[in-house]
C-alpha cells in the first residue's frame, strides 16, 4: 500500500487488511537474588502475582486498547478514524537474574550502552518475534520506555506496581498498568516503521511535527497552553491513555512493515491466533519441594487446555512407558497448578516424564508445548539459589540406625520449624517429629525411634519460613 496516498476513503483500504499479530515475548530482569522484579512464582515483593500472569495481563490491555481508535487531535484536516488491524500475540514470558550495577550507572539510572548489549545477549527468536524487556528502574529517572529497532524496553512496569498499583490495590484497569500497556505499544510500533516523535517525523503527511506540544501545560506559554494544538498520537509522548489515536497512514505502514514476523488472522479478530507456552523445572527433588508445579499462566487467548503427561525412557523421548499416561482436557485458561493433584497422577523417583500443554478455541483446533521433568528424590538438598540458609545444620547419628536415632539441628534464628520423616522413594511421609513448632537459634537434638521402620533409606525434611532442607539416613536392623 501506498500509504500517503490511500485516496478518499483510507479506512475502506485498511479495513480490507487481515488483522496482523506482532509475535511478543516478556522479559523481567530481576537483581541476582530473584527480587526486584515480577519472578516464576512471584511479584518480587512478597506476592503471588507471578511474571507469566503480568505478562499476559499488560498483553491483553494493549490489545483491549487496540480495539478503538479515537480522532487525532491537533491537526488540520482531521485525518480519518480507521479501525486498528494489529494486535500483540504473546509468545513467551523469561526471566533474568543479573547485576543491575553492571547495567546501570545508578540504582535506577541505566547506561543505555550497557543496557542494550545486555538485552542483545539475550534475546529469543530475534530475527521474527520482538523482545520486550521490563526492567525496574522509576519513571522521572528513567526513560519510560526504549526501542532500537527490533527490540523494546520498559522500566517503570514494577516500580508502578510496586508504589502504586499494589499498595492502593488498584484493579486491572487501573492508569498505571494502561500506561504500561500504552507504552509497550508505543515500543513495539516504534519497531515496525513507526519512528513519530513530536519533533520527528515518520513519512505520513497525516502526521506532521508538533514541536514541544505533546503535553498541556497548563498557564504556560503558547502553543501547549491550550488543549487544541495538543496531540493524542500514540507515537508523541502524550499522556492520554483512554483517547490515544493513530493516522490511517500510520495504520498502513504497520501493515506494510514487514521485518518483525506479523501473524496474520483469518477470523477477523473473532478469536485471536493461540500459543501453548508453560514453565515446568527439568528437575524436581520431590524431597524438597513434594510438590511438582507447573505454570500455563502465559498461555495465549485459549478457551480450553489440554494436559498430557507419561513416563518416557530419557528426556527428548516420545515413547510411552506402559501404565504411566495420563490426561485431561479442562475449561478457562492454562494457570499456575500442581501437577500431581490437577491431574490425580504419581510422580516415581528416578524417572523422567514428558509433559504436554495444548490450547484450544473456538477459531484454532490448538497449540501445544512440550517439556521433560526429571523427579529426583534422593537429593540432600539446601535452600534454592535464593533463599537465605535458615537451617545451618542438619543431619541424623548414628547412621545407619537400628533403633534411637538423634536429629541435630540448628536454625541461624528462633522460628518456627517443622520436622518431618519420608520414605526417600516416593517421599512417602513416615513420621512428624515437629509441626510449626516455636524452635530456638541454639544447637538441638530431637531423639526419634526407627524401631518400627523396614530397612532402607529415609530422610529427615526440615522446613522454615523460607528454606526446607533434607538430610539421608538410612535403617538397618
Ligand atoms: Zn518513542
Amino acid at each position: 500500500m501506498d500509504c500517503n496516498n490511500l485516496g478518499s476513503d483510507p479506512c475502506s483500504i485498511l479495513e480490507d487488511q487481515p488483522i496482523l499479530h506482532i509475535p511478543v515475548n516478556i522479559h523481567f530482569v530481576m537483581n541476582m537474588d530473584g527480587k526486584g522484579n515480577f519472578s516464576e512464582t512471584g511479584d518480587g515483593d512478597g506476592g503471588t502475582y507471578n511474571g507469566y500472569q503480568r505478562a499476559e495481563d499488560i498483553v491483553n490491555l494493549a490489545n483491549e486498547q487496540l480495539e478503538e481508535n479515537y480522532p487525532v487531535w491537533a491537526i488540520n484536516p482531521t485525518p480519518e478514524i480507521c479501525d486498528f488491524r494489529i494486535r500483540l500475540a504473546l509468545q513467551g514470558v523469561y526471566f533474568h537474574r543479573t547485576n543491575y550495577a553492571l547495567i546501570s550507572s545508578a540504582p535506577v539510572q541505566f547506561n543505555h550502552n550497557n543496557f542494550w548489549s545486555y538485552i542483545n545477549q539475550n534475546l529469543v527468536n530475534a530475527s521474527s518475534e520482538v523482545s520486550c524487556f521490563f526492567f525496574n528502574g522509576e519513571i522521572g529517572n528513567s526513560p519510560s520506555g526504549q526501542a532500537n529497532g527490533a527490540q523494546a524496553t520498559i522500566l517503570f512496569d514494577w516500580f508502578n506496581y510496586t508504589g502504586h498499583e499494589k499498595p492502593e490495590n488498584l484493579g486491572p484497569n487501573n492508569w498505571y498498568r494502561n500506561s504500561v500497556a500504552r507504552t509497550l505499544l508505543h515500543e513495539i510500533f516504534h519497531n515496525n516503521g513507526l519512528w513519530k516523535h513530536p519533533f520527528q517525523t515518520d513519512d505520513c503527511d497525516d502526521t506532521p511535527t508538533l514541536p514541544g506540544c505533546w503535553s498541556y501545560v497548563e498557564n504556560g506559554p503558547p502553543p501547549c497552553n491550550d488543549w487544541a494544538n495538543i496531540s493524542n498520537n500514540l507515537m508523541d509522548y502524550n499522556q492520554w491513555i483512554d483517547e490515544w489515536s493513530l493516522s490511517p497512514c500510520q495504520i498502513c505502514r504497520l501493515h506494510n512493515y514487514t521485518t518483525i514476523y506479523l501473524i496474520q488472522d483469518d477470523n477477523e479478530g473473532e478469536c485471536a491466533p493461540l500459543n501453548s507456552f508453560f514453565a515446568l523445572p527439568s528437575r524436581v527433588c520431590l524431597s524438597y519441594q513434594l510438590n511438582v508445579w507447573m505454570d500455563g499462566s502465559a498461555s495465549y487467548n485459549e478457551t480450553e487446555h489440554f494436559i498430557e503427561i507419561y513416563q518416557v525412557p530419557s528426556v527428548g523421548s516420545n515413547d510411552v512407558i506402559s501404565g504411566t499416561y495420563q490426561s485431561n482436557w479442562f475449561d478457562g485458561k492454562a494457570g499456575r497448578v500442581e501437577l500431581g493433584d490437577y491431574l490425580n497422577y504419581n510422580f516415581g523417583c528416578g524417572k523422567v516424564y514428558r509433559v504436554k500443554l495444548a490450547v484450544s478455541n473456538d477459531c484454532y483446533d490448538w497449540d501445544e508445548m512440550i517439556r521433560y521433568v526429571t523427579i529426583d528424590c534422593a537429593c540432600d538438598a539446601g535452600g534454592g539459589p535464593n533463599t537465605p540458609v535458615e537451617v545451618e545444620e542438619l543431619f541424623a547419628s548414628p547412621n545407619p540406625s537400628s533403633s534411637n536415632i538423634n536429629i541435630n539441628y540448628k536454625l541461624n534464628e528462633a522460628q518456627n520449624l517443622t520436622l518431618t520423616i519420608h520414605d526417600v522413594c516416593g517421599g512417602q511421609l513416615v513420621g512428624t517429629l515437629k509441626e510449626q513448632e516455636w524452635t530456638d537459634a541454639d544447637p538441638q537434638v530431637y531423639s526419634w525411634n526407627v524401631g518400627a521402620l523396614p530397612d532402607g533409606l529415609y530422610f529427615v525434611r526440615a522446613v522454615t519460613n523460607t528454606q526446607v532442607r533434607t538430610a539421608q539416613f538410612s535403617v538397618q536392623h
